[in-house]
């Protein structure tokens, strides 16, 4: 379990892949920082703080029992402190605005509307 695209549904695969082209596009450099997890990975994150919820969409998910969601930091973000977050997209690296633009363009359904903003957060939203 990591970063691997093989790790994504099938269906969520060509949508990452999107973001992943439009991001590049955009000149964000995506850099992809999760994608699958199993159930002890899960609690490892739950436990150092950096993930909070025991339903994670980036563990397996039925039917296929992949991940349907993926992790995508700008590359420009990475050295900064929070990653250049700062709770808002107003007051954040610009990046991440444009980041959020794109995967919601995708429909793709972005953490950053988490009770815990999480904006290099996508996954997929059932029809
Ligand atoms: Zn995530």
């Amino acid at each position: 379990m990591g970063r691997d695209l093989s790790e994504l549904a099938s269906y969520m695969l060509p949508l990452a892949q999107d973001l992943l082209r439009a991001a590049t596009d955009a000149g964000l450099d995506p850099v992809v920082e999760d994608t699958g997890r199993d159930e002890a990975e899960q609690q490892v994150k739950i436990a150092t703080g950096v993930s909070w919820t025991t339903r994670s969409k980036h563990l397996p998910q039925p039917p296929e029992m992949k991940s349907e969601a993926i992790d995508v930091v700008p590359r420009a973000c990475i050295a900064l402190k929070y990653w250049g977050w700062n709770g808002t997209i107003e007051n954040s690296h610009p990046h991440w605005g444009k980041l959020i633009e794109i995967g919601e363009g995708l429909g793709l359904h972005c953490g950053v509307h988490f009770p815990k903003p999480d904006p290099g957060h996508f996954q997929y939203i059932h029809p």
